[in-house]
């Protein structure tokens, strides 16, 4: 199939475009570049062993995504283009609201002109807010503790209002638990702007010496060790999830409607068994401090990944040794990410 894949040149993205590629389909990358790498798009040439066209494209011009859609003419888009911060969406509500849920009307709109209405969207567990029944099924209530969440929460409505609106439609939406790993040539992995803001990234950046120690934002949750227990992911086996999600919904057989499915692996992990993990790994000692709980963490947060295991035929293979050595092969390789590597 021909795929437009948008946010093609970011983490999960670069991820999934690689995955694509080995499947045979012919992909085209829509991405403005703002928390992303041509460099990385370059690399996953490497990898597949044929070059990705790049449209820098933002996904807020509805006339240039249109343009875009025109020219490529794919028959499926996989869309991850958006913003992720949670702590700058509570600063920038605005700016999240355009770029997530505008962005993909954008998309929808486009897709409709040129005909193509199969998607796979990136959503994410943070659509089950502040639950705290586990594991999370998809039938779980949804909700949303900050502005990033209802980004995804609304988006996940649109579509579904959408797919619901005209039959031709076939949507997937995927919620991630916490994407982590990396491509295991070590050619791409995270690369994240600034000081990281999720766990994987700050303690492989703490290992390869650019920070001096991890902050583990609470001790006193109520889990084995008192720290944050997470349903960490590898990112290849995300990567699968979507090659998986976009071959139900894809063809004359494929399943029309809306769809959500859990990418999640079923296990909890906490902050101390990633640390414990890393360290192995890497060979190097990550110090930590406690410090008090971030403002809106839960304690606990993992998957039932039945639905996607029964109507996917996938289930994550990857485990947490597996996560951080290819965390590590990655950063230890590219110590300043697609920079100066
Ligand atoms: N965490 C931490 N220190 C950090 C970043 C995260 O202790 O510098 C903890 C966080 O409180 C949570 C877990 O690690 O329990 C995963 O956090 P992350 O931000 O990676 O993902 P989230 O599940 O919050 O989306």
């Amino acid at each position: 199939m021909q795929i437009l894949v948008t946010g093609g040149a970011g983490y999960i993205g670069s991820h999934t475009v690689v995955e694509l590629l080995a499947q045979g389909h012919e992909v085209v990358v829509l991405d403005d570049l703002s928390n992303a790498s041509a460099e990385a798009l370059r690399r996953v040439g490497e990898i597949a062993g044929r070059e990705v066209e790049l449209l820098e494209v933002d996904v807020t011009d509805e006339a240039a995504v249109l343009a875009a859609l025109e020219g490529a003419r794919p028959e499926a888009v996989v869309h991850f283009a958006a913003l992720k911060a949670v702590g700058e969406s509570v600063e920038q509500p605005e700016r999240y609201y355009r770029t997530n849920v505008g962005g993909t009307l954008n998309l929808v709109r486009a897709m409709d002109a040129v005909g193509c209405r199969t998607l796979v969207f990136s959503s994410s567990a943070t659509v089950y807010g502040a639950a705290t029944q586990m594991p999370l099924t998809e039938d779980s209530p949804l909700g949303a503790t900050n502005p990033y969440g209802w980004t995804k929460f609304m988006t996940e409505q649109v579509l579904r209002d959408v797919a619901a609106s005209d039959e031709r439609w076939s949507v997937a939406l995927l919620r991630y638990f916490n994407p982590v790993g990396a491509h295991p040539s070590g050619r791409i992995g995270e690369d994240p702007r600034g000081v990281p803001n999720n766990l994987v990234p700050f303690i492989a950046q703490v290992a390869v010496g650019r920070r001096e120690q991890l902050t583990v934002f609470g001790d006193d949750f109520d889990t084995p060790d008192g720290t944050g227990v997470r349903d960490y992911i590898h990112v290849v086996d995300l990567a699968e999830g979507h090659v998986a999600a976009l071959a139900k919904i894809s063809g004359p057989d494929g399943v029309r409607g809306a769809h959500a499915w859990n990418l999640g692996t079923g296990t909890g992990s906490s902050v101390r068994q990633v640390v414990a993990a890393f360290e192995r790994a890497s060979g190097r000692e990550v110090p930590v401090r406690v410090a008090p709980r971030r403002a809106g963490d839960v304690a606990t947060s993992y998957a039932d990944p039945a639905r996607a295991r029964d109507e996917l035929g996938w289930t994550a293979r990857r485990g947490l040794d597996e996560m951080c050595e290819d965390t590590w092969r990655w950063q230890s390789g590219n110590p300043q990410g697609y920079a100066t590597s």
